[in-house]
C-alpha cells in the first residue's frame, strides 16, 4: 500500500451518516473529541457570557421532561400550564400588568414577536409598511438587526449619553411618522447600561408609539440589585407606555437554554399573536417555533419556584459584590472604565482592545470587545469567581505593560 493508513474511525469522515450505527464506546470517543476544546463554565476562563450553568434542579427537571412538546397542549397540558404560571411569576417579578405573553426560545424570538406586534400596530395607525422603522439607542441588541431584516423594517440607531445609556431626548427627537417601534434596553448586553425606560415610555405613550423594553440582560438583575450598589435609572415596567418586555430566564434566571419570555401588557396584543391551527380542537400557536420544548417551561418553573425571591436576591447581591471586587482590582492595576457600570457588565479602557483580546485568548481567557466600542468587556456571572477575576486582571495588566514598554 502506498497510500497513508486510513485515519482512525473517530476522525474519519464525520459528516457521513454511517450505514450501521456505531458502537456506544466509539460514539463517546467522538463526543469527547467534539467537545474537547469547549471552555464550559467550570474552568474559570469565561468572561464574555451572560449565560451560565443552569441550576442543578432546573437541569434535572429539563432532562426528566425531554419528550414534552409545548406545541401540543392537548397531549401535554402540564407544560402549557407551567408556561402560563411562569408568565404570571415573571410579570409579578417585574411588576408588569400580566395580560399575557409566551415562553420563547430566547430573547431573539421574544423581540421578534414584539416587533411583529409593533408592525401590526403601526399599520393599524395608518403607517406606510415600506417605511416602518425601529428606533433604538445604538446599544440595542443585534437581534434587532436580524429582526429588521426579517420583518423588512429599518433599524435607526440613536446616540448614547456619557454613561453609555441611550440618550432618550435624542431618541425622541428622531421619532416621527415612520416610527413603528421604540426599543429601549434594561441592561444592554454590550455595556450593561440601563436606558431611561420611564422617559422613553412617557414619550411613546404621548405619541401612541409601540414601546418595547428589552430586559433580556437585566430582567433578573434589576428587581434584586442592591440599593447601595445600583445607581442606574429606576425601571418601572408597569409604566403605561410599556407595551411589551423581553426577559431571558436562560441568562441571569439560571434556567437551561432555551428559555426566553415575552410579556405583553394588552390582552389584544396577546390575541393578535395567535395563529389558528389546522386541526379542530388543537390549540392556537402564538410563537415562532411550532414544536417547542415543554421541558423548558417546566425547568424555568422549577428555577423560579426553587430559588424564590430570596434565592435570586442573594445571587444578585453576590454578583454585585463580585463586581465591586473586580472594580477594585482594575483600579489597583491602574485601569479606568469607559463608564461606571449599571449592572454586571464592566467596560474597561485598554490600549489596543483587539490585541488585548487576542493575547488573553491565547492564554485561554475569553473576554470580548464590541465592534463599535474600543473597550474590553467583562461580564460578571456566577462562574466568574473572585480568583478567576484576579487572574484575568493580572493577565490584562501584564499585557498592558508589555504594550507600553515593548521589550
Ligand atoms: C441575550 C440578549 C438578547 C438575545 O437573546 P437570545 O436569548 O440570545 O436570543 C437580546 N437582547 C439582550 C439585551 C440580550 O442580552
Amino acid at each position: 500500500m502506498t497510500a497513508a493508513a486510513p485515519a482512525p474511525a473517530a476522525a474519519a469522515s464525520p459528516g457521513r451518516l454511517p450505514e450501521a450505527g456505531i458502537a456506544r464506546a466509539l460514539l463517546e470517543a467522538e463526543l469527547a473529541e467534539l467537545c474537547a476544546r469547549d471552555h464550559g463554565y467550570g474552568r474559570e476562563s469565561v468572561f464574555n457570557s451572560i449565560s451560565s450553568a443552569p441550576l442543578p434542579i432546573a437541569a434535572a427537571v429539563y432532562r426528566r421532561f425531554l419528550d414534552r412538546n409545548l406545541g401540543d397542549p392537548r397531549i401535554f397540558p402540564g407544560p402549557a400550564e407551567a408556561e402560563r404560571r411562569v408568565g404570571e411569576m415573571l410579570a409579578d417579578l417585574l411588576g408588569c400588568p400580566p395580560a399575557g405573553g409566551c415562553l420563547t426560545s430566547g430573547g431573539t424570538e421574544a423581540n421578534l414577536l414584539a416587533m411583529s406586534l409593533a408592525l401590526d400596530d403601526y399599520r393599524a395607525r395608518g403607517g406606510d409598511p415600506a417605511r416602518a422603522a425601529i428606533l433604538a439607542p445604538e446599544t440595542v441588541h443585534f437581534s434587532f438587526d436580524k429582526i429588521a431584516r426579517l420583518l423588512r423594517m429599518r433599524l435607526l440607531r440613536t446616540p448614547l449619553d456619557g454613561r453609555l445609556r441611550g440618550d432618550v431626548p435624542a431618541l425622541v427627537r428622531r421619532a416621527g411618522a415612520e416610527t413603528a417601534a421604540i426599543v429601549v434596553s434594561a441592561g444592554a448586553s454590550e455595556t450593561g447600561a440601563v436606558d431611561d425606560v420611564a422617559a422613553a415610555a412617557a414619550e411613546a405613550e404621548r405619541r401612541g408609539i409601540y414601546l418595547h423594553v428589552d430586559a433580556a440582560t437585566g430582567g433578573f438583575l434589576l428587581p434584586f440589585a442592591p440599593a447601595a450598589l445600583y445607581d442606574g435609572p429606576r425601571v418601572d415596567f408597569a409604566a403605561p407606555g410599556v407595551r411589551s418586555v423581553t426577559v431571558d430566564p436562560h441568562k441571569y434566571g439560571y434556567a437551561p437554554i432555551p428559555a426566553g419570555y415575552l410579556l405583553l401588557r394588552r390582552a389584544e396584543d396577546e390575541r393578535q399573536l395567535h395563529v389558528a391551527s389546522h386541526y379542530a380542537g388543537t390549540h392556537d400557536h402564538r410563537t415562532l417555533l411550532g414544536t417547542r420544548p415543554g421541558a423548558a417551561a417546566l425547568a424555568v418553573y422549577a428555577a423560579l419556584r426553587s430559588l424564590g425571591r430570596a434565592g435570586y436576591r442573594s445571587i444578585v447581591a453576590d454578583l454585585f459584590s463580585r463586581r465591586a471586587h473586580l472594580l477594585r482590582l482594575l483600579a489597583d492595576a491602574g485601569f479606568t472604565l469607559a463608564a461606571a457600570p449599571d449592572l454586571t457588565v464592566v467596560a474597561v479602557r485598554v490600549g489596543g482592545s483587539l490585541r488585548m483580546l487576542a493575547a488573553l485568548e491565547a492564554e485561554g481567557l475569553l473576554a470580548s470587545v464590541s465592534r463599535r466600542f474600543d473597550f474590553l468587556r467583562i461580564v460578571v456571572q456566577r462562574h466568574t469567581t473572585r480568583p478567576a477575576l484576579a487572574r484575568l486582571v493580572a493577565a490584562m495588566a501584564r499585557h498592558e505593560r508589555l504594550r507600553e514598554r515593548p521589550a
